[in-house]
Parts: C-alpha cells; sequence; structure tokens
C-alpha cells in the first residue's frame, strides 16, 4: 500500500490545509492501491508563493549546476526504475515489462536528454545590434494525465528545470504514486528548496487554482481537450504563457502501393499500445477500397492475437482500462459504432472471457467506418481501432485531415517520395513515414484541437524561455 501524507512545498515535506484524501485504485484487481492527500487551492498558494522566493536564485544558476541537478535526478530515476515500473503498472495497469521500457526507460532518457541539452542550449545570440537572451518563462504550473503519468511529467519538469523555471506540479490524481517518488527523487537530490514543489489533488481545485493563480506565468497542461480548454480560459485572466497537449484522433493512412502486412501490423500496435490509452494512438486505418478485404483479415488476425489479462502475469499485452468510468464510456463508443452500422470485426462491448475483475475491455476493431460517424470523430481512449475505405488520393487526405485533432498520423507507400509528399499535405504535429520510429528528440504536440504546445528535445525546452532583446 501506498499511503502519502504530505505534500512537497519549499523543499519540505508538509502537511495539507485540507484533510480530505483521494484513494487510488488498481485498475487490474479493482482494489484500493492507497492514498494521496487532496491538496486544496491554500496549498496551491503555498506552493507558487515558494516557487516565486526560489525563481530568481533558480534563473541564475550556472547552467552547468542545473545539468547537474539533472543528471542526479536522471541517476534517481535510474536507482528506483523497477519499483517505478511496478508502480505505474499497478496504478495504470500497463503489463510490466511494456512498462519498464516505456513508462520508465522513456522519462528516464527525456530526463538524460535534458541533462545534455541545457549545456549545449544557446541561452544567448546576437541579432545586429541587439544580444537576445532566452530567459525562463518563471514559475509555471505543470498539470499532467494519467495515461503515461511519469513520462508526462518529466517532459515538462525536466525542460522547465532546465530552462531555469521554478515548478508546481499538479500530477494525475488517477496515478499519482509516481509522482511522489520523483518528489523524493528530488528531495535527495538536494534541489535547493521551492525550486520543484508537488502538490496533488482535484483538477477541479487544485488545476483550477494553480491555472488562475496570478503567481504562475506559464502552464504547461497536458490532458483532456475539454480541461485544456478550461485550463486555456483561467488562464488568459492573468494572460499567461499556456502550453497544450490534448487529445487526438490520428490516422494511418495505407496508400495502395504499401507493403500492407508491415502497415496494418503497425497500425494494430500503435492502436492497442497501453490498451488505446495514448494520446497519439493510430486510431483510424485508412484502406483503399481495392484492398479493404486483405487488409481487414490481417487486423482481424493480428487483433486476435492480443491477449487480454493481468500486467503483472508476463502473457498479456492488453492491461485493463484505467477507470470503471473508462470502461463504460468506451463500450458504450462500440455500441455506438454499431449502432451507427459499422461492421464489428472483433470484439465488442462484453467483457472479455475469464476476467472476473479488473477495468478490461476486448480488442475491437471495426470495418467500413463511415469517416464522419462519432467512431471516427472522437477520441475513444480504449482499444478500438476503425477501418475507413477512401477512393484514392485526394479523398484519403482529406479523410486524414477531416477531425477536429491534429496530433499525430502515419504514412505507408511503396514509394517513400511519394510517402513524404503526403506526409507534407497531412495536418499533425508528427506523422511517421513507413514506420519512423517515435524520436525523443524531435519535437511533438500537435494542432488544431490537439493543442499547441510542443514538448521534447530543443523545441520542448524552447517552450520554457521567453526572448528578450538588449540592443547595444
Ligand atoms: P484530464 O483532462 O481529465 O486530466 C488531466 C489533468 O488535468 C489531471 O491532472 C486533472 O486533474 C487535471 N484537470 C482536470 N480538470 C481540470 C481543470 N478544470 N483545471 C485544471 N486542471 C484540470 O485527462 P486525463 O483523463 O488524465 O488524460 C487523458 C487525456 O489526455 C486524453 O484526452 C489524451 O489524449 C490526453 N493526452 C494528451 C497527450 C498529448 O501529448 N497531446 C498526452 C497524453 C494524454
Amino acid at each position: 500500500m501506498h499511503h502519502y501524507e504530505k505534500l512537497y512545498i519549499d523543499g519540505k515535506w508538509v502537511a495539507c490545509a485540507g484533510h480530505e484524501h483521494i484513494e487510488v485504485v488498481c485498475p487490474s484487481t479493482e482494489e484500493v492501491l492507497g492514498s494521496i492527500p487532496a491538496g486544496t487551492a491554500e496549498d496551491a498558494d503555498r506552493a507558487v508563493q515558494a516557487a516565486q522566493r526560489a525563481l530568481e536564485s533558480w534563473a541564475n544558476t550556472a547552467v552547468s549546476e542545473r545539468a547537474a541537478f539533472l543528471g542526479r535526478l536522471h541517476q534517481g530515476l535510474l536507482r528506483r526504475g523497477d519499483e517505478l515500473a511496478e508502480t505505474i503498472t499497478g496504478e495504470v495497469g500497463m503489463p510490466l515489462k511494456m512498462s519498464r521500457a516505456i513508462q520508465v526507460g522513456l522519462p528516464s532518457a527525456v530526463m538524460a536528454s535534458y541533462a545534455t541539452l541545457a549545456l549545449e542550449f544557446p541561452f544567448e545570440e546576437q541579432i545586429g545590434n541587439s544580444l537576445v537572451l532566452k530567459e525562463p518563462a518563471g514559475v509555471v504550473a505543470c498539470i499532467t494525465p494519467w495515461n503515461y503519468p511519469l513520462h508526462q511529467i518529466v517532459a515538462k519538469v525536466a525542460p522547465a528545470l532546465a530552462a531555469g523555471c521554478t515548478v508546481v506540479l499538479k500530477p494525475s490524481e488517477v496515478a499519482p504514486f509516481n509522482a511522489f517518488i520523483l518528489a523524493e527523487i528530488v528531495d535527495e537530490a538536494k534541489l535547493p528548496a521551492g525550486v520543484f514543489n508537488l502538490v496533488s489533488g482535484l483538477g477541479s481545485v487544485v488545476g483550477e487554482a494553480l491555472s488562475a493563480h496570478a503567481g504562475v506565468e506559464m502552464v504547461s497542461f497536458t490532458g483532456s481537450t475539454t480541461a485544456g480548454r478550461r485550463v486555456g480560459h483561467n488562464a488568459s485572466q492573468s494572460v499567461k504563457k499556456v502550453s497544450l497537449e490534448l487529445g487526438g484522433k490520428s490516422a494511418s493512412l495505407i496508400l495502395d502501393d504499401a507493403d500492407l502486412a508491415m502497415a496494418v501490423k503497425a497500425t494494430v500496435n500503435g492502436c492497442f499500445l497501453n490498451s488505446g490509452q495514448t494520446c497519439n494512438a493510430l486510431t483510424r486505418m485508412l484502406v483503399p477500397e481495392s484492398r479493404y478485404q486483405e487488409a481487414a483479415a490481417l487486423a482481424v488476425q493480428l487483433a486476435q492475437g492480443f491477449t487480454v489479462g493481468d500486467p503483472f502475469g508476463g502473457e498479456a499485452k492488453l492491461g485493463p482500462l484505467i477507470s470503471e468510468a473508462q470502461r463504460e464510456r468506451v463500450r458504450s463508443y462500440i455500441r455506438k459504432g454499431i449502432e451507427e452500422g459499422a461492421e464489428l470485426l472483433v470484439g465488442g462491448a462484453e467483457p472479455p472471457e475469464g476476467l472476473k475483475r479488473g477495468y478490461y475491455v476486448q480488442p475491437t476493431l471495426f470495418g467500413r467506418v463511415a469517416p464522419d460517424s462519432t467512431l471516427a470523430q472522437e477520441e475513444i481512449f480504449g482499444p478500438v481501432l476503425s477501418i475507413i475505405c477512401y477512393r484514392d488520393e485526394e479523398d484519403a487526405v482529406r479523410i486524414a485531415n477531416g477531425t477536429p485533432y491534429g496530433l499525430a498520423a502515419a504514412v505507408w507507400s511503396g514509394d517513400q517520395e511519394r510517402a513524404l509528399r503526403v506526409a507534407r499535405r497531412l495536418r499533425a504535429g508528427q506523422v511517421d513515414v513507413n514506420g519512423g520510429r517515435f524520436n525523443a528528440m524531435a519535437p511533438f504536440g500537435g494542432i488544431k484541437q490537439s493543442g499547441h504546445g510542443r514538448e521534447l528535445g530543443r523545441y520542448g525546452l524552447e517552450e520554457f524561455l521567453v526572448p528578450k532583446s538588449l540592443q547595444l
């Protein structure tokens, strides 16, 4: 059991202003795993004040020293890597082996990348008679979701600290324990008091308080488009800088000359990763009408290979969904898809066989989904893949771009030049061309209602900097 009683503010573990706790439920057993303090607006205010006091000194700390602190945080993540992977598998439900690589390996690498990037980054630039300084944005509120909880935190906290900002972190109340472990690592690394603060609690309380707080100069938010809109609204009252990383409905566009087996496999894997609870999941597979039967048969075979079960068991490729509410939401989307007339090829709304406990959903595949149907337009956040047929390349590009989102996409063609030409036409923040691998140094973020921030690598660092010009 993890029972956290205190918040981390001003370099100390301190009692919460309120007396409430939030219970954290294990999605694979439905049992309570432990609890965290339900922070209040008063706690948020105390943390912001601590971050304000620490700002000037941290912003003026030599970059080499800030980089050394990040190096120590990286060491701490490595030291506690196994514990973190088990903790995240417990609270999120991703199979343990994948958690080690993705939920912990990725953020550890991102932390290390900022220790290096900080040293290489040109914080000053000469333009004509001006010296341009890139200065920290100030006190930053980082508000993060549950699906890749530690990764989302590190993708904000590491570049913010590298930039010289001070931070108040409000992690997801659904999967918060990893954030408390990170705070312990920060404490051991002896980061100066107030540079990093952790206030757990509800979005409607702590998240609202932070995004509206006049002392916060920037909000970096990752989560749903609905909450992102609210954060943007609250932040606008004091004209804060806002970075939003929101939802997606990403297309995998398979052109008629593509290697179908390779493209379908990567799309199904990309859709079902973390039980479909991935913001850039490839949830729409676009295939030419002439290759639909072949593509559907391949996808069915692959989807049937996704064994659902205990994420600690070693066999399962799909763990549970995060919560009962999320399971019910996904099931209702599956029912809606059937109602809307899409062909149910695999899966369905019934619980998977033999799993009496846990928020499991069958991997589900729909064929001949209408591009403007609910199934093809809304973010489901579950293991549900829609196959959509198109007439020609123009039609395919139009369908791929035809949702309110613009986070990610993939393109497949036997002709790399053609794939690149189509990739340039897709309205998304990142496009994988013929299976191009995820790159943790490349900018990650969306357009349209997927948001407007960029994370990771040099672009992720620039988010937390503001230019100032000195005319000489
Ligand atoms: P969510 O929006 O419910 O919550 C995200 C965070 O915002 C949580 O910490 C929550 O407490 C907080 N929050 C909720 N309401 C708030 C409010 N009114 N003011 C301030 N904070 C508030 O999202 P979630 O369910 O945790 O995560 C899933 C969503 O996140 C999906 O839509 C997914 O696509 C998105 N996501 C996007 C990215 C990306 O990089 N674009 C990455 C991961 C997840």
